[in-house]
């Protein structure tokens, strides 16, 4: 007998009060924001001002596919289930390899450019007199070159197809 191994990942779960990801409306604590303008205070059914994203703060609504963070959430869920580990070490996972917009790349930035200085391997230079104890800085801790998590988009993504482009 053989086990057809189905890994369905389904969509992230989006709050309908606070529209966040990853909780439900009855477990929400948050408080409630409209899902099309980012507004708190109201909801999306009446509302008519212009789309803002509550999670990415894009010109979307916050239900939007085109949503990074929404991509992002579902690659979060995807990874969880393909590697079969938690959800805080998919999301780890995810959140390092694709940075955000923000602080986080100015700081991978400012630690890649810290280099070490060229060192000569030039036998000539332990002649020189002064004594240099160089041998310690020699085995600096190589960069964590852990980021090969093969990417792949191709996700079936069940359901979502409805949109039928007739031309
Ligand atoms: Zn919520
Ligand atoms: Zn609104
Ligand atoms: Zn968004």
């Amino acid at each position: 007998m053989r086990l057809s191994v189905r890994t369905y990942i389904h969509n992230p779960l989006r709050c309908f009060k606070c529209q966040r990801f990853g909780h439900s409306k009855t477990s929400c604590r948050g408080t409630l924001t409209c899902a099309r303008c980012a507004e708190v205070g109201h909801e999306s059914t009446d509302c008519t001002r212009t789309e803002k994203c509550v999670n990415c703060k894009g010109e979307h609504t916050s239900f939007s596919r085109n949503c990074i963070a929404w991509k992002r959430e579902k690659e979060i869920i995807s990874t969880k289930i393909k590697k079969q580990i938690s959800y805080p070490e998919a999301r780890k996972l995810v959140n390092s390899q694709t940075p955000t917009p923000g602080n986080s790349y100015v700081s991978v930035a400012k630690k890649k450019s810290f280099s070490a200085p060229s060192v000569q391997n030039n036998p000539d230079a332990s002649a020189v007199t002064c004594p240099k104890p160089s041998d310690s800085s020699a085995k600096a801790s190589p960069p964590i070159t852990n980021l090969s998590l093969p990417s792949s988009p191709s996700v079936p993504l069940r359901g979502t197809s409805s949109i039928d482009v007739k031309f």
